[in-house]
């Protein structure tokens, strides 16, 4: 269906207002459905990123000195608005994103819950005391915020990564500058607003958009103390290197290929329908997307016949359609690259089980659209199988053993997520033992862990020392001081021996 639709321009959030970029880049934003270009989206140059940095730099010191229950009850106003805005947050993200409403709408309840999380942190600020740690002397800690933090985002979602970022760095006392995802960045724009409906400051929060100028400039800034990103492996890789050889603190998460491993004994139905949501659900643009299953032993065919007649079933539609179960992926340019996979593991020599190109959606002939696809018998040199696709492609592998299936696992270079099915408990003991992956599931295909615990991998899925969120999302935005104190009640000699506590 072709829409009439106006293009408008996304500004910048600059000092608590919209702001126009001083460059001339800008890139188009369109809707996943239709191919329609709605929005075009200015490209941050230095000029705009210093004046984004400048006004958090200026909104510090009156942040930091602002009681955290003082933050946190802003943010308790920002969780309310979050969750009123809810339909009209996910409506932004449905259209540039492409995910259907329903999922849209659960991505912006689990950045809320981050929000929820940070609304707690005054307790988690406390630091420890200890009384006479020499005679009269006494030691306690301090946490305190690092400064200017920047978030870089992907564009898979456009609200809960930058939640998982912003509530946090917020009530650990940082202000804060957000580069989200050029293909779909007007869900942060709709969070920033209401911040600032919730109360907070000019400055504390400032979003810019653009590819990578606006990153590097960010990167290098000399005013910026941490920068968290998300995205894929190669740019988190890039990332890391490049702001902590200027010495910021740096949290950069990669991509991912998450295996789920399909023991025998496993309840198959249960197994099988926990799969096709974990591999098709958002066209399988999710970094913890299962996008590759081992099959042990006898449970190969029974699950692939199963996968097939669910996936055959799925509904590919408009996101905002009521009833469909799996949207369009974000761009074409994206849809080009996993149909290319899918050519390719057909070439390759896989077993194409369903195939998703042939799929037209009836009056979206300019969406972009990939059916749910499927193969089997996938080996380990095939690329469909070494690299991230983050489409609706699932590949299948088998296995004789357990043993071997841990083994496959561990011998890729992603550590994001993974599952196993099983009704063993000594067999799903050994997996979440053994395995090297930071998120571990039992019978749970996408475990996601909630705000009150951190999210990150191992591997090529994260570099950096601290996953999001949780109790290492508080370490991450803070540092930790150390204050020793004594009240004499006399004068002491001089000494130049190095001091010993008595
Ligand atoms: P991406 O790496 O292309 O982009 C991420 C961010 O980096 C964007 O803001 C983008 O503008 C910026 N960027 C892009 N190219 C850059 C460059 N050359 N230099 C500097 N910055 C650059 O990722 P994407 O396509 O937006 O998102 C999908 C990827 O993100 C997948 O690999 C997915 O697995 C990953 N992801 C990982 C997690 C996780 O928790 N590990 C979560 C979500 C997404």
């Amino acid at each position: 269906m072709t829409t009439q639709t106006t293009v408008s321009t996304v500004p910048f959030w600059i000092d608590g207002q919209h702001t126009t970029s001083r460059g001339s880049r800008h890139g188009s934003v369109t809707n996943a459905a239709t191919g329609a270009v709605v929005r075009t989206v200015p490209f941050a140059n230095d000029a705009d990123v210093d004046l984004a940095v400048a006004s958090a730099h200026a909104a510090f010191p009156a942040w930091r000195a602002t009681t955290p229950l003082r933050r946190a009850r802003i943010l308790m106003r920002f969780r309310d608005l979050l969750e009123r805005h809810t339909g009209e947050i996910a409506a932004a993200i449905t259209e540039e994103h492409g995910k259907t409403l329903p999922d849209a709408a659960g991505s912006v309840q689990r950045g809320l819950e981050v929000v929820e999380f940070a609304t707690g942190i005054p307790h988690l600020l406390k630091g420890e005391h200890a009384e006479d740690v020499g005679t009269g002397v006494d030691s306690h800690t301090v946490r305190q915020p690092l400064g200017v933090c920047a978030g870089i985002t992907p564009f898979n979602f456009p609200i809960m990564c930058p939640m998982w970022m912003i509530p946090v760095a917020l009530a650990c006392g940082n202000t804060f500058v957000l580069k989200p995802s050029e293909k779909d960045p007007s869900a942060s724009m709709l969070a920033a607003r209401l911040l600032k409906e919730a109360g907070l400051p000019d400055g504390v929060l400032n979003v810019v958009h653009g590819d990578s100028q606006a990153v590097d400039a960010l990167l290098t800034h000399p005013d910026i103390a941490a920068v968290s990103f998300v995205g894929s492996t190669s740019i988190a890789r890039y990332v890391y290197e490049t702001a902590s050889a200027r010495g910021k603190r740096v949290q950069a998460l990669g991509g991912a290929k998450n295996h789920a491993v399909v023991l025998p004994d496993a309840d198959l139905d249960s197994a099988a329908d926990a799969l096709i949501g974990a591999a098709y659900g958002s066209a399988g643009e999710r970094c913890m997307a299962i996008s590759a299953v081992v099959a042990v032993g006898e449970a190969g065919d029974a699950i692939v016949s199963r996968l097939k007649e669910r996936a055959t079933a799925l509904r590919v539609g408009p996101g905002d359609r009521a009833g469909v179960d799996m949207g369009p992926l974000v761009t074409q340019a994206h849809l080009d690259r996993v149909r290319g996979y899918v050519d390719a593991g057909e070439r390759e020599g896989a077993e194409l089980v369903v195939d998703g190109r042939g799929l037209t959606v009836s009056g979206y002939e300019g969406g972009h659209f990939l059916g749910p696809t499927l193969f089997d018998r996938v080996t380990r040199d095939m690329s469909i199988y070494r690299d991230e696709i983050f489409g609706p492609v699932l590949v299948v592998v088998r296995a004789q053993s357990d043993g071997e299936a841990i083994d496959i696992v561990n011998q890729s270079p992603y550590g994001n997520g993974t599952a196993v099915f099983t009704q063993s408990g000594a067999a799903a003991r050994r997996f979440a033992n053994e395995i090297q992956v930071g998120m571990v599931g039992v019978n749970v295909p996408i475990p996601v862990p909630m705000a009150f615990f951190s999210f990150g991998g191992w591997k090529s899925s994260l570099f950096g020392d601290l996953h999001m969120h949780g109790p290492d999302g508080v370490r991450f935005y803070t540092r930790t001081k150390v204050i020793t104190t004594r009240w004499p009640a006399h004068r002491d000699a001089v000494s130049l021996s190095m001091p010993t506590l008595k």
